[in-house]
């Protein structure tokens, strides 16, 4: 096991005794972490066959270098990986994870299907549509685990061409490699400077400080930030014109370096305060 998986392991049994009400998503979390590591580790080739000359110029234009609203790569290593993280899922639902590993075994599901439903709707939609609570939990899971199944592969592009991206000075609030928005972001060096962060690709991008990632505000009257006493090192970032919110961490006196994924679930309490004072 990789010295950064450990490192982060540990941090994960410390925040599950800190704050046991994350337990569950946190094990979900640390079960991932260890096998996108063995994924990682076993990819055999680039699925997405990115096109070396149009990077640059796809980058300078603003367009992320792979499009997931077309899914027409090669998926049989993701369909692999997905389904051993329904493993995972087996563990908390048995019946629906077992009714999906069926399906896909006899043909009835199609797993390109399931990738481009998820990456072509709205999650938020869908949440909506079901009324009872454990199903919203099942979705959401089951929409994880899809997104995660793409992980290793997104994160070797977002790994080789992270050079380019910073030389492209991409200034856009999605991400530059997968076209999806930021949760999270984090401070850095002793500047402060900002990275945001994609929970799709593992990409962190440099970002100005004082602008909104979603409509590109840059007015300081009507961005502001909230963070809770005591916990500091978390803020919320909220833009007061288009009523959206990033995370931001900052663990400059702490020096160390978080891990966002695992932040983001530490910090849910933060997404519902969000949601509490309206920001979305
Ligand atoms: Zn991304
Ligand atoms: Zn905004």
């Amino acid at each position: 096991m990789a010295k950064a998986l450990k490192d982060t392991l540990k941090t994960i049994e410390h925040y599950k005794s800190m704050s046991p009400h994350y337990g569950e998503l946190l094990d979900i979390l640390e079960e991932i972490l260890i096998l996108r590591e063995e994924y990682s580790r076993k990819m055999s080739k680039d699925i997405f066959n990115v096109d070396e000359s149009l990077v640059e110029t796809k980058l300078a234009g603003g367009f992320p270098i792979i499009d997931l609203s077309r899914i027409d790569f090669d998926l049989s290593e993701p369909k692999d990986y997905f389904i051993n993280l329904l493993d995972i899922a087996k563990k908390r639902t048995p019946e629906e994870a077992r009714e999906i590993i069926d399906r896909l075994d006899t043909g009835n599901l199609d797993f390109a299907e399931l990738v481009r439903t998820n990456f072509a709707s709205d999650e938020t939609d869908m949440e909506e549509e079901s009324d009872d609570e454990s199903d919203v939990h099942i979705f959401d899971l089951l929409g994880f685990l899809i997104e995660e199944s793409l992980r290793p592969y997104l994160e070797s592009v977002s790994g080789r061409y992270a050079g380019a991206i910073a030389r492209a000075h991409w200034s856009e609030g999605y991400c530059p490699v997968c076209g999806r928005e930021p949760k999270i972001g984090q401070l850095k060096d002793e500047e402060g400077r900002r990275y945001l962060f994609c929970n799709q690709c593992g990409l962190k991008w440099n970002f100005n400080r004082i602008k909104c990632p979603f409509c590109g505000n840059e007015d300081q009257q009507t961005l502001a930030y909230f963070s809770i006493e005591g916990e500091e090192k978390y803020r919320v970032d909220v833009c007061n014109k288009c009523n959206r919110y990033v995370k931001t961490v900052d663990f400059r006196e702490l020096k160390e370096e978080p891990n966002l994924d695992v932040e983001d679930i530490a910090t849910l309490h933060l997404d519902i305060l969000a949601d509490e004072e309206g920001y979305e």
